[in-house]
């Protein structure tokens, strides 16, 4: 049913979250791995955090950072990239803050909380890529000497507004919208499948537990998306 669909479409997009890299080694927030020390995320993963203590937020971020660069993208990231080069508009919008999709060859990826290899200046908002694990010193340092935070989106602060926007957008013109390894209770991001059918794609969602949104999509598979998503494309 799904290949059947993605044959006749002409706009796909995926929206995905933590569960399409768990297979790569990166650990959700939600199973134990998700702890660092004895912090939870939602204490760490916060501007108030940042502010009161800058270097323990970074160091969970360093290792965050050099958890990730020892994993490579799976099989669902790649049946994501090859989406991509299919005849159909395809975007990809992601939860993930790890660049894996990019690293599968997916581009443009819109990224709606930011990525871990991102930096910007707390003082002259400068951004800039950094992609060494460890970084050299913590906590890093703008060249105008301000201090530099995470490029990613924390607990209570707003959504990149382009990012979303686009993902609206998409969203609402799609013939079939994917939702994969997402627990889809993180709003906005949780709303865009919802939109998507309303304005009539076929919704479906990845995922081998059920979620928030089980009980709305047009179809659920049951299983883990590095096994799931290269069917998809073989039956295409
Ligand atoms: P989540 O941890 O809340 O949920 C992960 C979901 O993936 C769960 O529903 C789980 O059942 C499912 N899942 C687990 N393994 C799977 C697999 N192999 N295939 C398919 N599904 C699988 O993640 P979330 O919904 O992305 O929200 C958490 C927030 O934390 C995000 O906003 C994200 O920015 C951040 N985060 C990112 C990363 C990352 O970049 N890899 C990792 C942890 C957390």
């Amino acid at each position: 049913m799904v290949a059947e669909k993605l044959r006749g479409a002409r706009r796909v997009v995926a929206l995905t979250g933590a569960g399409v890299s768990a297979e790569s080694g990166v650990p959700t927030f939600r199973g134990a791995e998700g702890l660092w020390r004895k912090f939870r995320p939602e204490e760490l993963a916060t501007p108030q955090a940042f502010a009161r203590d800058p270097v323990l937020v970074w160091e969970w971020y360093d290792w965050r950072r050099q958890k990730v660069a020892a994993c490579s993208p799976n099989d669902g990231h790649r049946a994501l990239a090859e989406l991509g080069r299919r005849s159909f508009a395809f975007d990809l919008v992601t939860q993930n803050v790890d660049g894996i999709h990019r690293l599968a060859g997916s581009n443009p990826v819109w990224e709606l909380h930011g990525s871990l290899w991102n930096l910007r200046c707390t003082a002259c908002s400068r951004n800039r890529e950094d992609r060494r694990a460890p970084l050299p010193s913590i906590p890093p340092r703008c060249e105008c000497g301000g201090l530099e935070r995470p490029g990613v989106v924390w607990f209570g602060e707003s959504l990149p507004s382009n990012v979303l926007a686009h993902a609206f957008e998409v969203a609402g013109r799609a013939d079939v919208f994917l939702v994969v390894g997402t627990s889809a209770l993180v709003h906005p991001a949780a709303s865009l499948p919802e939109v998507a059918g309303e304005q009539g794609a076929l919704v479906v969602e990845v995922n081998p537990e059920l979620t928030p949104l089980s009980g709305l999509v047009d179809l659920r598979l049951a299983g883990l998306s590095a096994a799931i998503l290269p069917r998809i494309l073989d039956a295409l």
